[in-house]
């Protein structure tokens, strides 16, 4: 870029860019990158069959599973290698850390990320289990209340190995878990922990007592020996390597590692939930052994944990304050951490508790949960510090920046009683809209703003709209109740492969609009490019406006003349969309361009035309991906 484009604007002192010079800098750009990006790999690329791979790996996967279940260590010993030497799997190891995973572009001590097909593809090659881990990089984030939390990055190679091992551990772990342990694993989410805390408490004669248990510094503490003694002798070799890697910190240099996995590796989630293995059977066995008060048969002991955040309910006091001790045996003995007394409450369920950001309480006999004030609290003050650090941004901009946030805040809640709490949050923000608009323009009326900013729109007055952008508002989240997995179901038994195919279609289909559901329903809520299936966490990260995830796209281009009809439109991965278009060019028509036409439409010199007596005489349809 010469000097010329840039400018300094007088005014506001700020660097102004030439706008004819940015047009041809990001035309410089889009070349770079169709450089980069899939030169020469075409050919490969396109060769890679990522419906057949992920199809090959399940049913490795399934198959190791099926030994677990018949207790056939040598067989499953045999799959776990199969597993791990298999290229397949490494393939999709690799996809996942460098092209889905959102920490694919921050490095590892050793500096290097693998963006490009080549670069993977050199990493393809690289990738050795025997290897010992590089050591990890150690960085801090804040956290909610203020203090720096620790991560530990591991370099991509490692990232990858790491995948690879947990794609062989997983099932074999998946099979044995508690029925109600749901952090970090396959198909389950807080919503199924909540549903389940919900059945543990709603009923009239359910338990009333309740501990939130509060482990200090969980994953700094996890004891090595103990969590290797838990692991099968093959898992062991490395997963020792990896918790013995040293870190290297910023200020204090390399710290030998002694305690704890590092956060922001693969594995160490799934090594979290093993560490915790057991917790459920050995705590009801002993509440059993404690014979409280009269009730001998029922202690009315329930535990719900999500990774290190657990809840138990008692049906007294008494009972709640004798068992606390026994889980804090358990937890020093089992997994060398310790149970924080401070923040470990008893509570009744008349007080409520939070629990993985919603509020769990009992109004009259009837259990409501609804989000936490604290975390209402905190989106408002998320969406005040945007609207104060743009305060003479443009509208559009600032609309642009909010709706991820809202409808990402509200899709969170939008399983539970949260319409009272969401007409709050949108009267809250407007409020805050209506200061930001002001400042803007001390010396016009309020007319005049309420104007410029807000339009009517139906039934409401207050629409914070610019041009086609509009912000979102909670109050149009539907409330859509969660279907709780069924505690003993795992993606990865063989016989439970026709219960998750019905939940993830009943999930998938509850949250998508009529025309959406067509679409979807066209492919089996598969990929159309690639046939890959499409869970409904692509699905929610779509809605929030995330750019990982999933397109709702016109196989014949709008340019082309391509409509908003359901032929046309199919459901895809951003991954698979983009290369395919950078094979074929923006403006490519598909193979087979009349199967993605509806009944009066055709195509002539290559642009479709309508014929029917309807057809909309130079109407724009809003994409269905924006709208
Ligand atoms: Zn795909």
């Amino acid at each position: 870029m010469n000097r010329k484009a840039v400018q300094k604007d007088e005014s506001t002192g700020r660097i102004r860019k030439n706008p004819r010079e940015v047009h041809e800098d990001s035309i410089m750009e889009a070349w770079l990158e169709a450089q980069t990006a899939d030169s020469g790999q075409h050919e490969s690329n396109e060769r890679t069959n990522w419906k057949e791979i992920e199809r090959h790996v399940l049913r490795l996967q399934r198959q190791l599973a099926h030994a677990v279940e018949s207790n056939n260590r040598k067989v499953v010993r045999h799959y776990k290698w199969l597993i791990r030497t298999s290229h397949h799997v490494k393939l999709l190891a690799i996809r996942h850390v460098t092209q889905e995973n959102s920490g694919r572009r921050t490095p590892g001590v050793d500096g290097k990320t693998y963006t490009t097909p080549r670069e993977r593809q050199e990493l393809a090659e690289l990738i050795s289990l025997r290897q010992r881990p590089l050591p990890v990089r150690r960085v801090y984030i804040r956290k909610k209340n203020g203090k720096l939390r620790p991560l530990g990055i591991p370099s991509i190679h490692d990232r990858v190995c790491q995948a690879i091992h947990k794609a062989a551990m997983e099932p074999e772990w998946d099979m044995q878990f508690s029925p109600n342990v749901y952090g970090f694993r396959p198909k389950r989410s807080t919503w199924d922990a909540i549903s389940q805390l919900f059945a543990n408490l709603c009923q009239k004669g359910s338990s009333q007592w309740v501990i939130e248990g509060d482990i200090r510094g969980y994953f700094d503490n996890v004891d090595h020996e103990k969590l290797l003694a838990k692991l099968a002798p093959e898992d062991r070799v490395y997963v020792r390597r990896m918790l013995k890697a040293p870190v290297i910190d910023p200020e204090a240099g390399l710290i030998e590692s002694t305690r704890g996995t590092p956060q922001g590796g693969l594995l160490s989630p799934l090594l979290a939930v093993v560490a915790l293995h057991g917790m459920e059977e050995d705590l009801r066995r002993k509440a059993h052994k404690m014979k409280f008060g009269n009730s001998r048969a029922n202690p009315g002991i329930n535990i719900v944990a999500y990774a290190d955040d657990f809840i138990v309910t008692c049906k007294t006091k008494e009972q709640a304050e004798q068992f606390v001790p026994v889980i804090a045996q358990w937890l020093a003995e089992n997994v060398g951490v310790e149970l924080s007394l401070e923040k470990t409450h008893i509570t009744h369920i008349y007080d409520g508790l939070d629990f993985l950001g919603f509020n769990v309480r009992k109004y009259k006999g009837q259990l409501l949960i609804k989000p936490a004030k604290e975390n209402k609290l905190a989106v408002l003050r998320k969406i005040k510090g945007i609207l104060d650090a743009n305060k003479s941004a443009k509208q559009s901009m600032v609309i642009r920046l909010l709706n991820p946030v809202i409808r990402g805040w509200g899709h969170y809640y939008s399983t539970q009683v949260s319409k009272k709490v969401f007409s709050y949050c949108d009267h809250k923000i407007n409020q805050m809209l209506w200061r930001w608009a002001k400042r803007r323009h001390p010396k016009k009326s309020a007319w005049w703003i309420f104007q410029k900013y807000f339009t009517k729109r139906g039934n409401r007055n207050w629409v914070f709209a610019d041009g086609p952008y509009t912000l979102a508002t909670m109050s149009d989240i539907r409330i859509i109740r969660h279907i709780k997995i069924q505690g003993r179901r795992s993606p990865y038994r063989p016989s439970d492969q026709e219960y998750f195919e019905n939940r993830r279609e009943q999930l998938l289909l509850k949250r998508l609009n009529g025309f959406q559901k067509k679409v979807v329903h066209k492919t089996n809520g598969r990929c159309a490019l690639c046939g890959c299936n499409i869970s409904p966490e692509h699905f929610r990260r779509w809605q929030v406006n995330d750019d990982d995830g999933i397109l709702f796209t016109r196989m014949i281009p709008e340019r082309l003349g391509g409509h908003n009809t359901v032929e046309n439109v199919v459901v895809t991965h951003r991954w698979c969309y983009e290369k395919f278009r950078s094979a074929h060019g923006y403006d490519a028509l598909p193979e087979h361009p009349e199967r993605f036409l509806s009944y009066n439409e055709s195509i002539v010199n290559g642009h479709v035309v309508w014929t029917g007596k309807d057809a909309p005489l130079g109407k724009e349809q809003p994409d269905c991906w924006t709208a």
